[in-house]
């Protein structure tokens, strides 16, 4: 239990990495705050969940009213936000040639400006607390590319640049930032890869297995624990040793 007591906020939390990672830590204790676009999934979850220690709310990261409207009912009901994870995330998959600008921008504005847009919504709670977690999902393929996913690698990479900027900017203020860079994870995101690149990545990485949600959620909940209290700035690799 080693979150009694703490608020934390999943973006995405409807899903694959982002529901895991909301029901581990409500078993750890904590309060939690889903947000997500697909308001059935979110809606299943908290039936799944069945517990009175979680709130889901129709956002979409994208959009700051809707953020500013969630933060603000969870400081009015709980009076802090002690973790938040930028998790939602989606792909637009191409070659460069025949990917439009709306394939770009669409997963630039979720997966880099949704992360720019909550953390500024939140970051100012826990500055006034003197405390606070942000863990944000990067991948593999923002560390290494991937053919195909220019936009998604794009944003990906961004991720470990703010990551690292918000470690200095908000360390000092006793807020700890970090990243999670996940290899290729059973969820819906890669139910849309062919199933010979899955075989393909599974032999590629040492362990000999994809990721499961589980993986990922454990590697949050470590960062987000005391016991990563000197963790700050660091992009952590959770992917069986796939780009060893
Ligand atoms: P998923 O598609 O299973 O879940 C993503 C969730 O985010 C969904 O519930 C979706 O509805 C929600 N979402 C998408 N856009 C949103 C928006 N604009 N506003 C609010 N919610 C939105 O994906 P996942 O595999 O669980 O991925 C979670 C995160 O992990 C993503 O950031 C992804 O890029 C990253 N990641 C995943 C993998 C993988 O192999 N699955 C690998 C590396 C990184």
């Amino acid at each position: 239990m080693r979150f009694t007591d703490k608020v934390v906020m999943v973006t995405g939390g409807a899903q694959g990495i982002g529901k895991e990672t909301a029901k581990r830590f409500l078993q750890e204790g904590a309060s939690v705050v889903i947000c997500d676009y697909d308001k059935a999934a979110g809606v299943a979850a908290l039936e799944e969940f069945n517990s009175d220690k979680v709130d889901f709310y129709k956002v979409d990261v994208t959009d700051s009213a809707q953020i500013g409207q969630m933060v603000e009912s969870t400081i009015n009901k709980h009076g802090r936000i002690d973790v938040l994870i930028n998790n939602a995330g989606i792909t637009l998959d191409g070659f460069l040639t025949k990917m439009d600008e709306s394939a770009w921008e669409k997963v630039i504005a979720v997966n880099l400006s949704g992360v720019f847009k909550c953390t500024k919504a939140v970051a100012p709670h826990m500055l006034k607390q003197g405390s606070g977690v942000i863990l944000n999902a990067s991948s593999v393929i923002g560390l290494y590319g991937n053919i195909g996913q220019t936009n998604y690698a794009a944003t990906k990479a961004g991720v470990i640049g703010l990551t690292k900027s918000w470690a200095k900017e908000f360390g000092p203020k006793g807020i700890r930032v970090n990243a999670v860079a996940p290899g290729f994870i059973e969820t819906g995101m890669t139910a849309a890869v062919p199933q010979k690149v899955l075989d393909l990545m599974k032999d590629k990485t040492p362990l000999r297995r994809l990721g499961r949600p589980e993986d990922i959620a454990s590697a949050y909940l470590y960062l987000a624990s005391d016991e990563a209290n000197y963790i700050n700035g660091t992009i952590l690799s959770v992917d069986g040793g796939l780009v060893v």
